[in-house]
C-alpha cells in the first residue's frame, strides 16, 4: 500500500489515479484533484528533509 500525501488515503499503486516522481520517490494518488494539488506545492505534502 502508498498513502496519497494530500488526503492520507491509504491506496494500491495500482489503483492510483495519478503518481507523480520527486526526489527518488513515486507518490501516488487517489485523484486528479490530491495529484495538482500536490504538484503545486510538493514540499508542503511530500517529505520531510528539504
Ligand atoms: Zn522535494
Ligand atoms: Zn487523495
Amino acid at each position: 500500500m502508498a498513502t496519497d500525501p494530500v488526503c492520507g488515503m491509504q491506496i494500491k499503486p495500482e489503483d492510483a489515479v495519478a503518481s507523480e516522481q520527486h526526489d527518488g520517490t513515486t507518490f501516488y494518488f487517489c485523484s486528479e484533484a490530491c495529484h495538482q494539488t500536490f504538484l503545486k506545492d510538493p514540499h508542503r505534502y511530500g517529505h520531510q528533509g528539504h
